[in-house]
Formats: structure tokens, sequence, C-alpha cells
């Protein structure tokens, strides 16, 4: 069965065609500058890769674009080959605990929440219908980011602040990257041979979060409200105190937007270094003796380590951490940097088995009181097999 794993943003659509249950992917893609000048679109196929820089002027376009582009190139034969379209939505609020099949009803439910994600959600959506549009009578499946983290209980999703802002304004975490989560903890579990895990998953990239499940449940993550929570990031800040906003609002004369926006685009690794926001210029930048940028890998790997163990604690012992992502499943020196900070449980780096990238591997000495595993992520996978699933219901 071929089914598409969709990621659309606001001016872009990322598409994977996934043969299921094989698990193989057939083509992936990317359309990129929709309704601006420059348009353009690449797709991926038979390790080639196909250019086109064509008018993109909405969604809609892009996606036909797409049908046709299958069809040219020999991907399909015909559109009837896809029998169905998995959707990442980042915000599904309270209401979504699960991936849902999409109509018309679902979607306005789902715009509700487009005030908790402004950036993200009204482009998922936008996705969704152009997709009903192009592939009448297919199923079309919502997937979010926000649904494995629907199981957190409310001491850890309330936010010590007046009751009244959860009930009426929604104030609480939420958490994202759920459906990375999700996906290396049924990873884990099935290479473990447990559904009794006990894990701390770290997803650590550009975004980064981490999270406590205990049986398949999440306990608590990192990230809240919105993504700019928790662990420092690539541009993100994560956690501070938020008397620092009307503070420098004053002192710079900025608006909150503006100082949201330092905080979400300007912080983090990039702004710590004044190097860069991507972790492999930070590295080259430290072997050149960069103090500031081993300041700012530091601070990372540092806030990674606070919250493992802290988690470690919720959880009363976790069974294994895992590091997935950019970071998790690529930087050497970051993973040997935060396992460096998280020894006092008990937890020991076997350094020969660290050296590699993007495997499957477990990290750690054979007497390592917790095993720590690299396990590669795949949303769009997980996606696909939601849909599957979803059809085959
Ligand atoms: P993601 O947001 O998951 O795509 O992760 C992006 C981050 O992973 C960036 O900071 C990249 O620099 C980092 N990354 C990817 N490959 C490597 C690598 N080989 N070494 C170090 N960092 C890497």
């Amino acid at each position: 069965m071929k089914i598409l794993a969709i990621n659309a943003g606001s001016s872009s659509l990322k598409f994977t065609l996934i043969e299921l249950p094989q698990k193989e992917v057939i083509a992936s893609g990317l359309f990129e500058k929709i309704g601006i000048a420059g348009s353009m679109y690449t797709i991926k196929y038979k390790g080639e890769k196909h250019v086109f820089e064509e008018d993109l002027p909405d969604h809609s376009v892009a996606v036909n674009k797409l049908m046709q582009a299958l069809i040219d190139l020999k991907i399909i034969a015909s559109l009837e080959e896809i029998e169905g379209v998995g959707h990442r939505i980042v915000h599904g609020g309270q209401e979504f605990s699960k991936s849902v099949i999409l109509d018309e009803d679902v979607l306005k439910r789902i715009e509700k929440y487009n005030e908790l994600a402004p950036l993200h959600n009204p482009a998922n959506v936008m996705g969704v219908r152009a997709f009903m549009k192009a592939l009448p009578g297919v199923i079309q499946v919502g997937v979010f980011d926000t649904a494995f983290h629907s199981t957190m209980d409310s001491v850890q999703f309330l936010y010590p602040v007046p009751y009244a802002w959860y009930e009426d304004l929604g104030v609480r975490k939420y958490g994202f990257h759920g459906t990375s989560h999700r996906f290396v903890n049924k990873e884990i579990s099935e290479k473990l041979g447990r559904n009794d895990l006990k894990v701390i998953s770290c997803h650590i990239g550009n975004g980064a979060s981490i999270t406590a499940i205990d049986s398949g449940k999440v306990i608590d993550t990192s990230m809240g409200f919105t993504p700019l929570a928790g662990v420092m990031m690539g541009t993100r800040s994560g956690d501070i105190d938020a008397s620092l906003i009307p503070y420098v609002m004053k002192k710079l004369n900025k608006t909150c937007d503006e100082v949201m926006d330092d905080l979400n685009k300007q912080s983090g690794l990039l702004g710590i270094s004044g190097v860069s926001s991507d972790s492999r210029d930070i590295e080259d930048a430290i072997n050149l003796g960069n103090e500031k940028a081993l300041l700012a890998q530091n601070m990372y790997a540092q806030k990674v380590a606070n919250y493992i163990a802290m988690y470690n604690n919720l959880l009363n012992g976790a069974d294994v951490i895992t590091f997935t992502a950019g970071l998790g499943e690529n930087s050497i020196m970051m993973r040997e940097a935060i396992m460096a900070r998280i020894t006092s449980l008990g937890v020991k780096l076997d350094k020969e088995e660290n050296n590699f990238r993007g495997e499957f591997k477990c990290i750690t000495t054979k007497d390592s009181k917790i095993p720590v595993w690299v396990v590669p992520t795949n949303e769009e996978l997980m996606i696909a097999m939601d849909t599957m699933e979803l059809k085959n219901k």
C-alpha cells in the first residue's frame, strides 16, 4: 500500500511516499517558496534528484504539480495507487489524543487551535484541504505533535498560575515532537522486547525536547504551552524567567513580539555562541578554540542532563535513555558532553561505541546502570503507519 506522509508549512510542503507494510521510501521531496517569488520543488526518486523551477501560487497548485510529477516521473502509474495521505498537524489542543481521519468537521475542530500554533496549524490545515481536493475519496489522516503527550497528569501539565488561565484560556503544557517520541518509544520497546519500559526520550536537534515515558504513556515532557519551553535549542532559549521579557522590552525599547522573536530565533546555541545555530558549525568553532562556542555546547548539554536527572526521579528510575534527531543521532561530541553530566545516575559511556552517526545502537558499557541507546527517528514512517492503521480499521 502506497501512503503519502505530508508536512505542510506556510510556504513549503514536504512529502514522502512510503510503501507499507514494507516501510520502504519510494520517493520524497520538498516544495519551497509557495506563494512567494522563486518557488521551486525537488523530487528524489531512485537516487536521482529532479529539480523544477515553477510558479507555485498556493498549496493546491503545489499538490497538483506533485500528482502530475509522480505520474510523469513514472513513480506511480495512476493516482489510484495512493491509498492514503497522512498529515503532520502540530496542535490538537486537549481534544485530539490520537491520530484521526480528517473531514471538514474535524478540520473545523482543529482550526480552533490555530491561535495556539499560529505559524503551523493554519498551514497544516491548508495542506489537508489541498489534498482533499486533489485526491477526493482517499483517506486523509491527521497525526498530531501534541497527541502522544495527552496522557500527562494535571500535576505535570498545569502551570502554577491562576487556575482560571487554564479553564478560560487553555493555558497548560501541551508538549510537542510527540510523533518522534512515540516512534522512538516503539522502536526501543520492540528492540528490548518489553512494553513496560520506563524511557527518557531525548529528541535533540535544532528543536529539542525530553520526554519521560512509562509503559508507552507520557508522564512529562519538557516543551510546554509552546515549543519555546524546556531545554536550550538551536535558536530557542528553552526555560527562562518570564520577568526577563518586560525587563528587556523596557531596556531595549522593543515590543513583546520582538522580544519573543529574539527568544525564538536569536537565542539558544546561536545566541550564546554568536557563531551559528547549527551544531556542526559550533563543533568546528570549538575545534578552533572558540570559547563561546564551547560555552554554548556545554550549556546545551547541561540543560539536557538536568532534564534527564529530573525525569529519572519522576520515573523512579528509568530503564533506558534514548537519543534521537540531528544531534542525538549524529553529534558524537554532544552525546559525550551530555553523558559526562549524568554520571551520578550510574550511566557509563563506551567512548568507542559512541563513535558513529545515524545508527540504532547502544552507547553504554555493559555495567552502565541505565543503558543509553541512539534510536534514529522517523516521523514520516510513523505518520504513514498511523494512516495505514486507520485505513485498515
Ligand atoms: P534536526 O533539527 O533534528 O534536523 O537537527 C539539526 C541539528 O543536528 C543541527 O544542529 C545539525 O548541526 C545537527 N547535526 C546534523 N548532523 C550532524 C553531525 N554530523 N554532527 C554534529 N551535528 C549534526
